[in-house]
């Protein structure tokens, strides 16, 4: 659905009601294959677009993958969904070139309804077990009402918990859809989640090269965007203001999860 502006505030003022860490660290660690998992056609770009293509640019490998198509996403009930999620897939593979994924998948399943069942589960551990990502980028499923006001859209949170238990345990564990195995798709671990969208950041990444091509990836939502330029001051203004905590020009915030530190996985695999 359309309003994903709102999920960054209604300014950059946001950060100032927002508890912080005393002790931001800014993110070292780089994956070499990440894959970000959204629910709408441009929640990727609002979301942590500058991050993908710095870590694309250094040569990480990294997979976009949209839960709906953004079928509701206009204002008028006589829209035709089908030619709009058509407009939104056009759009979001158009930003996605500018970030730098290797690809775009859509999952197809239905804007504003969006449902963190088996299906979605199953949908989403076939993607991470072909793909094989040391990192997934997602929502933070636990943010409901933000602290400025408004609430989360249900389907951001849907996609997150949808994301987080297709992480673990099912990718990893050849009995979760063991047809998927069977027919040669093999578990898989997930080092780490980075939850975005999130008043419980704990790491930031440096995107001061990249900014500027998060701002060129939102402006392929011409559906969706109705000011850029107001848009760009805005995304400008708060990478500035996360960058500061961090000490650098631009910064993204996340929520990191640590599921496995490298160190275990690679005893496994040479075990
Ligand atoms: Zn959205």
């Amino acid at each position: 659905m359309g309003g994903d502006e709102r999920s960054l505030g209604q300014d950059a003022t946001r950060e100032m009601t927002v508890l912080q860490p005393a002790d931001a660290v800014l993110e070292t660690w780089r994956p070499s294959r990440f894959m970000v998992v959204v629910a709408h056609p441009d929640d990727a770009d609002f979301g942590p677009a500058a991050t993908a293509a710095a870590w694309i640019a250094a040569g990480s490998v990294g997979r976009l993958v949209c839960c709906t198509s953004g079928d509701a996403g206009a204002e008028d009930p006589d829209e035709d969904p089908i030619a709009l999620a058509a407009t939104r897939e056009r759009e979001q593979r158009d930003a996605a070139a500018i970030v730098g994924y290797d690809d775009v998948v859509f999952l197809h399943q239905p804007d504003g309804a969006l449902a963190n069942e088996l299906p979605l589960r199953e949908h989403l551990v076939r993607e991470i077990r072909a793909f094989r990502p040391d990192a997934v980028l997602c929502n933070d499923p636990e943010m409901i009402f933000w602290t400025d006001g408004g609430v989360n859209h249900a389907d951001h949170r849907a996609a997150g918990i949808a994301a987080v238990d297709a992480v673990y345990p099912a990718a990893r564990n050849p009995m979760a859809f063991p047809w998927l195995a069977r027919s040669g798709l093999a578990p898989h671990r997930v080092r780490r989640l980075y939850l975005f969208w999130t008043e419980r950041a704990d790491v930031w990444v440096d995107v001061t090269t990249t900014v500027e091509r998060k701002i060129a990836a939102l402006g392929m939502h011409a559906s969706q965007i109705h000011e850029p330029e107001r848009l760009a001051e805005r995304i400008t203004a708060w990478a500035a203001t996360e960058g500061a905590r961090v000490g650098v020009s631009a910064a993204e915030s996340f929520r990191r999860v640590v599921i496995d530190e490298d160190e275990a996985i690679d005893e496994d695999e040479a075990g």
